[in-house]
């Protein structure tokens, strides 16, 4: 029997009967699109992350964009992304307009530092997309503290991210906004697309309500240009609603799976990239490996699947046609080297999770 590195049909086995009643309830209210389950949980998601707005969306890629446009970018403006993260915030950028540049990462948590950014800055740079990857929390404060004293705007990427907080601050609360992914092997997933928008700034909050409904400001009246449809469904909003009360009792499961295969690693292989207590939310179970191929393979062979997030950084993607051919991000390039991942989903049994450790423990 092979282990999966994730598998969103095992929740849906558990849970079937609650499901099944979720789902009978949105059928019976004859309302599918912005009803009352979104409102709800635009609200209990809001409340969940501590911020003043929740803006739902239909994925985390629009999260993403529409969070640009509305902290102020506009076609030309440039971005600062994480060129690790697989190309989400630079499809985004792209969509918005904007021109994207590219930070190095830090080593060891693979995440943009403000040594890092400080060197990316320059007066054009209007936003800084941070990425929590793999369920790390990066270290806000002093990026916080650099980017309010240039005057440019912090957007987290909470897709992988969901839960995760430091001193006691969700992501998703740092920023002047932050996007959630809802894909189904995320840590809060729907069962299809979604995503969302928080932020503590209701103009913010405003603006993106106008461009994921045509630009509306109120029924069709259209204030703002640039508007689409991009909005959360009934089905997948009651089905996120029912899943949030379970999302930190998840997390902390996902936690115990990686604390397991970290014990099992001989450090001589190499290391996972994690992050303390609740700061990691451990959507990725993540190791940096000398000898990635020697590594898939023999997990391979135990019938233990990999991944690699992410193979290609962003500024060697085929899109750019060498236009960064010059530029060189040492810590991303070599972590798309030697980055693999293991299987990490709550469902995990504990007889799964010690196959994985015996075959990481053998190395
Ligand atoms: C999944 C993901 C996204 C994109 O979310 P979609 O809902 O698939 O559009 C963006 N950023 C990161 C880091 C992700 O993992």
């Amino acid at each position: 029997m092979t282990i999966p590195v994730a598998d969103p049909r095992r929740v849906v086995d558990e849970r079937r009967a609650e499901l099944n009643a979720v789902i009978q309830r949105v059928l019976d209210s004859g309302q599918y699109v912005l009803g009352p389950e979104h409102d709800a949980f635009e609200v209990e998601f809001a409340s969940y992350l501590g911020v003043e707005h929740c803006v739902a969306v239909a994925s985390g890629t629009d999260a993403l964009e529409l969070a640009l446009r509305s902290v102020g970018c506009t076609a030309g403006d440039q971005v600062v992304v994480a060129a690790n993260a697989g190309f989400y915030a630079s499809a985004a950028a792209l969509a918005a307009g904007l021109r994207v540049t590219y930070a190095d990462v830090d080593p060891s948590t693979l995440a943009l530092s403000a040594a890092s950014l400080e060197e990316a800055l320059t007066p054009t740079t209007k936003a800084v997309v941070v990425t929590h990857l793999y369920g790390v929390m990066a270290d806000l404060a002093s990026i916080v503290h650099l980017l309010d004293e240039a005057s440019v705007a912090l957007v987290e990427d909470c897709a992988q991210a969901a839960g995760a907080r430091r001193e006691s601050r969700a992501a998703g609360a740092w920023g002047r906004a932050a996007a959630f992914s809802f894909y189904p092997t995320k840590n809060l997933a729907a069962l299809g697309d979604g995503g969302a928008v928080a932020t503590n700034d209701a103009e913010v909050a405003e603006r993106v309500r106008e461009l994921r409904q045509y630009g509306w400001r109120t029924k069709y009246s259209v204030a703002s240009a640039g508007g689409r449809n991009s909005r959360l469904d009934e089905l997948q909003a009651a089905i996120l609603r029912s899943r949030l009360p379970h999302l930190d009792g998840q997390n902390t499961r996902r936690r115990e799976i990686v604390a397991r295969y970290r014990e099992a690693l001989p450090s001589a292989v190499g290391r996972f990239v994690c992050g303390e207590d609740e700061a990691y939310v451990a959507h990725l179970a993540v190791a940096l490996v000398d000898d990635r191929d020697r590594v898939r393979t023999e997990l391979h062979a135990a019938g233990v699947r990999t991944a690699v997030h992410y193979p290609v950084p962003d500024h060697r993607q085929p899109i750019w046609r060498g236009s960064y051919g010059d530029m060189r991000l040492p810590a991303t390039e070599h972590a798309c080297e030697h980055v693999v991942t293991l299987p990490c989903f709550p469902e995990l049994t504990d007889t799964e999770i010690g196959r994985v450790c015996d075959v990481l423990a053998r190395l």
